[in-house]
């Protein structure tokens, strides 16, 4: 089955103090039409900045893609006008974010939010909008969807609010929807239901997720393609069973370690030590992990790794593996 997206060598940068720097750097992956691909990592990796990419929503004048292509069902998106971008945008392609009070307007009625992006991509009447209006809410678990719809967001839970921006995003019915971090702002058994809504809406809708989180329990649950992400690069991606069953990659290998049990306390919760590499401190060679990781060789910090298969449908950009090794002469990134 061809892919529904692909993302090639993509490249985002972000302008710090005059000076460039890549906050997505040389990234490729693809996603198949149904299929959820997960993107992994902490905050501070470049996946929030890939899915603003893909969405052609970089802040203006501050970050920019330098390089690569994003094929959407054969078009290239980072070659549309906003224009363009605008027809495809909350139609074929939505997101939903992390915090719903952000994204839903305080001054606007739920129906109201909703009959915006219906009108925005269909021919209908009022009355026609506000009917699929209430049959969405409801289609998102919402009770009493005739309510809700004259409701403001201030006047509901956070659970609510992220399933109307649910009902929002699928409006349209996409094709790809991009969750970014989307229950990380819920309390546990929320964000399970609200999972479980996501799940069930791919199901009967037939789309494609790329779901951003930084919760190995959440990939686990609802994934079936994973991507690990470091410091603006892939540093491994293989299917959800593989990566569990056989990680490769030490960051990996750490954040499985840093998965919170439900029955322990959060005070114990490991955590890795360290943070991120900020972009203006990004290492130019060597592995950008080296300073974090346990198994760490000398050589890690002047030869940069290549993301590579290293058994088949298991790619893993470390030293520790032949395959990453770039070979004498060839041109290392
Ligand atoms: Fe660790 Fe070296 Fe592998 Fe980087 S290349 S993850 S520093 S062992
Ligand atoms: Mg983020």
């Amino acid at each position: 089955q061809s892919p529904i997206l692909e993302v090639n060598n993509l490249q985002t940068a972000f302008e710090i103090d005059g000076e460039l720097h890549n906050a997505v750097d040389n990234v490729s992956f693809h996603v198949k039409p149904k299929q959820i691909v997960g993107i992994v990592g902490e905050s501070g990796c470049g996946k929030s900045v890939m899915s603003l990419s893909i969405m052609k929503l970089l802040p203006k004048g501050i970050g920019s893609i330098r390089n690569g292509d994003i094929v959407f069902e054969g078009k290239h998106l980072e070659k549309l006008s906003d224009k363009e971008m605008n027809k495809i945008r909350g139609k074929d392609v939505s997101m939903i974010f992390q915090e719903p009070m952000t994204s839903l307007n305080p001054v606007f009625t739920i129906g109201y939010q909703l009959q915006e992006t219906l009108f925005n991509h269909m021919t209908i009447t009022k009355k026609e909008a506000r009917l699929k209006s209430i049959a969405l809410l409801k289609s998102v678990g919402i009770s009493r969807p005739e309510k809700i719809v004259d409701e403001y967001p201030h006047q509901l839970s956070g659970g609510m609010r992220q399933r109307v921006m649910i009902a929002i995003a699928i409006a349209c019915q996409p094709k790809l929807l991009i969750a970014d971090e989307p229950t990380t702002a819920l309390d546990v058994t929320v964000q399970a239901q609200i999972l479980d809504l996501l799940k069930e809406i791919q199901e009967i809708n037939n789309m494609a997720i790329i779901l951003i989180t930084h919760d190995l329990g959440v990939v686990a649950e609802m994934c079936d393609e994973v991507i690990v992400m470091y410091a603006g690069k892939i540093v491994e991606r293989t299917d959800v069973d593989t990566l569990f069953h056989n990680p490769k990659h030490p960051y990996t290998e750490l954040l499985m370690g840093a998965i919170p049990k439900m029955d322990e306390d959060v005070e114990v919760l490991s955590s890795i030590e360290g943070i991120v590499p900020s972009l203006k401190n990004m290492p130019k060679v060597g592995c950008r992990f080296a300073n974090r990781c346990p198994k760490a060789m000398p050589e890690c910090n002047s030869i940069t790794p290549l993301l590579a298969e290293s058994e088949a449908g298991h790619e893993v950009s470390c030293l520790l593996y032949e395959t990453s090794i770039p070979k004498e002469g060839s041109n290392v990134q």
